[in-house]
């Protein structure tokens, strides 16, 4: 049985995942919102436990998709219902350590650190997946979970907090280019929503073209920018705009922010 604590964002968009791997009637969650409680149960027909720890009770593999403010709230609570059976516990909070959440817990779970992001509503996620040193939980179950849900890489702990940066955060900034591109074009007179579209599906497009074609982005970008053209001329101005240092630097204060988590 597979429980989510939390049925936010990520947790909602886990709970489909979990749904086409595991089934409906081994699926259950906790959320302290009894309109939250109704409106996961009539939405994914799953069954709603009573509390927290009645959920670690019936679960062998746990979900934590809470806030990371209150994560160790939570964790203080759960931790007598653990007992000598081996569960998974799944941390998607940023900053917070396998090595905290297992201590918190008395040592009494096997843990697995992940960095989703919101894409896996959609079935596009990226996951950044971690497991404890000498873990001995469910790591199969774990893998299908999250590919259910998009893409998944295997990375050391100590490259989670970058990840944060690298597929975690980052959807925001594509959300904002996208916005960028779409004004731009909203700017010479496309409709709105066609410019949406049109600024979406060419993110996704490209990004498509990337992971299918092997190339690499210099690669994709120079065969569309032609001599004397018009691509270049863009291409120039970003630079001069500092386009790609910008980025960098949201990257730099994602990871910053990330690390004082952890402390
Ligand atoms: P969210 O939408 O705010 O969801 C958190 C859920 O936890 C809410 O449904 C909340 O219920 C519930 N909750 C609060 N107290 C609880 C308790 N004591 N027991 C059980 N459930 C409780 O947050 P989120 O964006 O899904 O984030 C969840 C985790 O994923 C966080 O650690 C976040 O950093 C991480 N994450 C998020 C993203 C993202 O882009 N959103 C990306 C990567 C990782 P109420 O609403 O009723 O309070």
């Amino acid at each position: 049985m597979i429980g989510f604590i939390g049925t936010g964002k990520m947790g909602s968009a886990l709970i489909s995942g979990a749904i086409k791997v595991f089934g409906q009637e081994y699926t259950v969650f906790y959320d302290p919102s009894e309109n939250t409680q109704k409106a996961v149960t009539e939405q994914y027909g799953i069954t709603a436990c009573h509390n927290n720890r009645d959920l670690v009770r019936r679960c062998d593999i746990i979900v934590l998709a809470v806030k990371p403010q209150i994560l160790f709230k939570v964790l203080e609570e759960i931790k007598l219902a653990f007992d000598d059976e081996p569960r998974t516990v799944i941390s998607i909070a940023p900053g917070i350590t396998t090595a905290q959440i297992s201590s918190a817990l008395d040592h009494k779970a096997q843990v697995v650190r992940v960095m989703p992001n919101t894409p896996a509503m959609v079935g596009e996620g990226m996951c950044a997946i971690s497991f404890a040193e000498g873990f001995k939980g469910d790591a199969d179950s774990t893998m299908k979970l999250f590919n259910a849900v998009g893409r998944t890489v295997i990375l050391h702990e100590n490259l989670m907090n970058a990840s944060v940066v690298a597929n975690g955060s980052s959807p925001a900034f594509v959300f904002i280019f996208i916005e960028a591109l779409a004004d731009g074009a909203v700017k010479y007179g496309i409709p709105r929503d066609k410019a949406y579209e049109m600024a979406a599906q060419t993110v996704l497009g490209s990004a498509k073209l990337m992971l299918e074609t092997g190339k690499t982005p210099a690669e994709l970008k120079d065969a569309v920018c032609s001599p004397g053209g018009t691509t270049i001329c863009g291409t120039a101005v970003l630079e001069e705009n500092n386009f790609r240092g910008a980025v960098i630097k949201a990257c730099d204060a994602v990871f910053e922010k990330t690390q004082n988590m952890e402390k």
